[in-house]
């Protein structure tokens, strides 16, 4: 084992007399620490792939067997870093912050329990989109599942992570009711009405009696989440929508301003997202088929490829659910709210129950292809993410818009952009798409990374979620009074992890022990 690789404190007598214990407790064949499992818990989009190598990796099964990985993680000050499927590609995979850490893959773990009638599931780590649409289908059960681009991971992680989909229940963190969590000294909890045993109202009402817990256990480090409650959409009697194409770069003001007067209103309940044109490109062509050199792409190029898929420089999709009658007159408002707008393409998308179901993730089915925009740059490619948070507005979208767009053609990147229409705010995911096997590509990325994150935070935006290279980052611009938030979570954290044995360095929240690895 490399001894490089040995987390803070540890002995390789001391790791291995750990592993020992890990294999008493799961059995050898469930205890990974040769050179290919740690080779498969790093991150496959690494942008720094020395940096955030776990020394190996554990997989339990059940609750009783994470507390007591946890008491070995305390005796040995060994870091843990729990994954629910580990598929957070584009923001660190399975791998941890903290070298050396531990990986605890719950994959294994994947009880759904349905309850139709109040359209919720309390599900474990492991099950993924594509389980838990296999068990609704089969079962016959009337709910539809919200999913990510990627649907390849689980349901739990997602919404751990804040992650999006399509629906109106796009925003699947908002979505979580009620918790179960081993914290780190191995007590285990549960959140809101959970509290109280049995209670048949755990995965129904968020906030139970007293402070509210569940979002204290996303994106954090103070506990091991070992069942989600989730709210689930009925079935709708009929899905309705429209497909929009915007020509011009600075057709993205009015449609932010008109989009978010709809969410605002609430007539629009799902989170369109205004991506350009790469976006939609990037998973049907490869770059080497328009364009041999270097550097940003040349507009020239850009208009060959936008007529070849007759894409609009922006492109958004706007769905609603439910009543046929309400649906109608809702497409038909939102339609009008476009009006005496230049648009380059409009087209409606119809469907009443009864109908054939296409098979995407507007209606929840399960969606791996948007990963064809690794193949984009050839090589082994790769991508991370820059989303810093908006108010919704036209001009200050415009403005970020302008300013980014420079950037990457100043570092020479291709830019592929999109503003996801929350109800108060804009997400704008920057997605930097890269090769891994171009070195001078890859030495690029950081020094374009910190600048956006620079120009943002000018701005007073800040980012809503960070790959693991950069939580430290992310986290150091959240500044108001000498970092406060960060001073209040890392007491929070001290109190609940006092050894600093779960994910140490996630969102930027370090122990005491090992606060003197935080990146400045
Ligand atoms: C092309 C592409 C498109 C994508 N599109 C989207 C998209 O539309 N929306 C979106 O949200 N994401 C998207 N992603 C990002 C990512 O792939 C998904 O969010 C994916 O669902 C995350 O993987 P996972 O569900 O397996 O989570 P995991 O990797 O298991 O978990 C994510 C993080 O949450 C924490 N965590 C997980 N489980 C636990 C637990 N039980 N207890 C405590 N902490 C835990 C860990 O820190 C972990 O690193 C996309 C990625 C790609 C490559």
């Amino acid at each position: 084992m490399p001894l490089r690789l040995l987390p803070p404190g540890m002995t390789p007598v001391r790791l291995r007399a750990a592993q020992r214990r890990f294999a008493a407790i799961l059995g050898a064949d469930r205890v990974f620490f040769d050179e290919l499992d740690r080779e498969t818990y790093s991150d496959q989009f690494a942008i720094s792939p020395d940096s955030h190598v776990p020394i190996g990796a554990v997989a339990p099964e059940s609750v009783e067997e994470i507390r007591a990985i946890v008491a070995v993680a305390n005796a040995y000050k060994l870091p843990l870093w729990p994954i629910s499927r580990g598929k957070n590609l584009g923001y660190g995979g399975s791998a941890p912050v903290l070298s050396g850490s531990v990986v605890l893959d719950l994959s294994r773990m994947k009880k759904i329990e349905v309850d139709r009638e109040n359209g919720v599931v309390l599900v474990e780590p492991g099950v993924s989109f594509y389980d838990l649409h296999d068990y609704l289908q089969t079962n016959d059960i009337p709910l539809w599942l919200s999913v990510p681009g990627n649907s390849w991971g689980s349901v739990a992680g997602n919404a751990l992570d804040r992650g999006v989909g399509y629906t109106t229940y796009g925003d699947h963190t908002s979505k979580i009711c009620g918790l179960e969590v081993v914290l780190p000294d191995g007590d285990l909890v549960r959140t809101g009405m959970g509290a109280m045993a049995n209670a048949p109202t755990w995965q129904l009402y968020r906030y139970g009696y007293g402070p509210a817990w569940d979002q204290l256990f996303v994106q954090s480090n103070f506990g091991i989440v070992t069942k989600l409650g989730l709210w689930l959409m009925p079935r709708p009697e009929s899905m309705m929508g429209l497909e929009l194409n915007f020509d011009k770069p600075e057709d993205l003001e009015w449609a932010v301003d008109i989009l978010a007067g709809l969410r605002r209103e609430g007539l629009l309940q799902q989170a369109p997202s205004i991506g350009n044109w790469l976006r939609a490109a990037a998973v049907l062509t490869k770059r080497e088929d328009w364009h041999d050199q270097p550097g940003a792409l040349p507009d020239s190029v850009i208009a060959a490829i936008r007529r070849k898929f007759q894409l609009g420089w922006w492109g958004t999709s706007v769905r609603v659910y439910g009543r046929e009658s309400v649906n109608r007159a809702a497409i038909s408002a939102i339609k009008s709210a476009f009006k005496g707008h230049r648009l380059m393409s409009m087209e409606r998308t119809h469907w009443v129950d009864g109908e054939p179901l296409e098979r995407s993730a507007w209606v929840g089915a399960p969606i791996t292809f948007p990963m064809q925009n690794v193949g984009w740059h050839g090589g082994r490619g790769g991508h991370i993410g820059f989303s810093p948070v908006l108010p919704a507005n036209g001009r200050l979208a415009m403005e970020q818009f302008r300013q980014t767009y420079a950037r990457y053609k100043e570092f020479g990147m291709d830019y592929q952009a999109s503003f996801a229409m929350g109800e108060r705010h804009l997400t704008n995911v920057n997605a930097i798409l890269f090769n891994q096997d171009d070195p001078a590509m890859m030495a690029r990325i950081h020094p374009f990374f910190r600048t956006l994150v620079a120009d943002a935070k000018a701005r007073g935006y800040a980012e809503y979620r960070a790959h693991i290279e950069h939580m430290d980052l992310v986290a150091e611009t959240y500044d108001f009074n000498n970092h406060a938030l960060r001073r209040l979570n890392e007491r929070v954290k001290d109190a609940l992890d006092p050894n600093g044995v779960i994910a140490p360095g996630k969102s930027g929240i370090w122990p005491a022990r090992l606060r003197t690895r935080r990146r400045r």
